[in-house]
């Protein structure tokens, strides 16, 4: 086991550079409650998962520790954290954050990897998902019977205002970034390194 000192990753304002878009601005207003740990299913099955412990890392500079760790991508939004915070700290939002940097880093790119290709259909043709022959005469047959159009139709305007959407948002060129670079393996554990009872 390593030693937590070998994880440091002591950065001035990481706070700041992981919360790059300013969607959790109250971070430094946590009590360390506990609250948002208590109403976490994940933590509930895993106790290394702690958004508690997150936050205080990501205060502090330990970035490296919650970066490669696989911990990250358990959560699923579900905003239970979120909803006890007697601060109204996103959680959620911070952790969408912790994964775009660690994807930018080369960790957790299996876990994105498989969206990439979504994304871009969506893009292209407004639409995320292209059936079988068969599973395209189903829903057809589904949507005659509910009197609708067989298949979705996408204006032009609606797929170009779409497209638009990705490129100013700069999901494009995330996507395209994502890519051939080798991905950098994660620590099972969240708290793995930990020194015992720090
Ligand atoms: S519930 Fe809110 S204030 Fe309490 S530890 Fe979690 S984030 Fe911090
Ligand atoms: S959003 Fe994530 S961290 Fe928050 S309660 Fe749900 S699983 Fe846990």
């Amino acid at each position: 086991m390593m030693p937590r000192e070998k994880y440091k990753d002591k950065a001035e304002n990481l706070y700041k550079q992981v919360d790059a878009y300013n969607l959790v601005e109250n971070l430094e207003t946590c009590l360390a409650c506990g609250k948002c740990v208590g109403n976490c299913p994940v933590a509930s099955l895993n106790p290394s998962y702690n958004p508690r412990q997150i936050i205080s890392d990501v205060m502090s500079g330990e970035a490296r520790r919650w970066l490669d760790s696989e911990e990250i991508w358990r959560c699923f939004w579900c905003a239970g954290c979120y909803t006890v915070c007697p601060n109204d700290i996103h959680f959620p939002l911070l952790m969408m954050q912790i994964r775009y940097m660690a994807v930018e880093n080369n960790w957790g790119l299996k876990y994105i990897m498989p969206f990439k290709r979504f994304a871009l259909r969506a893009r292209e043709d407004g639409l995320t998902f292209a059936p079988s022959e068969k599973g395209r005469e189903k829903i057809k047959r589904y949507r005659r019977n509910l009197g609708v159009s067989e298949w979705p139709e996408i204006s032009a305007k609606a797929q170009a205002e779409y497209k638009e959407l990705f490129d100013l948002t700069g999901t494009t060129e995330f996507l395209e970034k994502l890519s051939d670079e080798a991905e950098r393996p994660v620590r099972f554990k969240y708290l793995e390194g930990r020194i015992v009872g720090e």
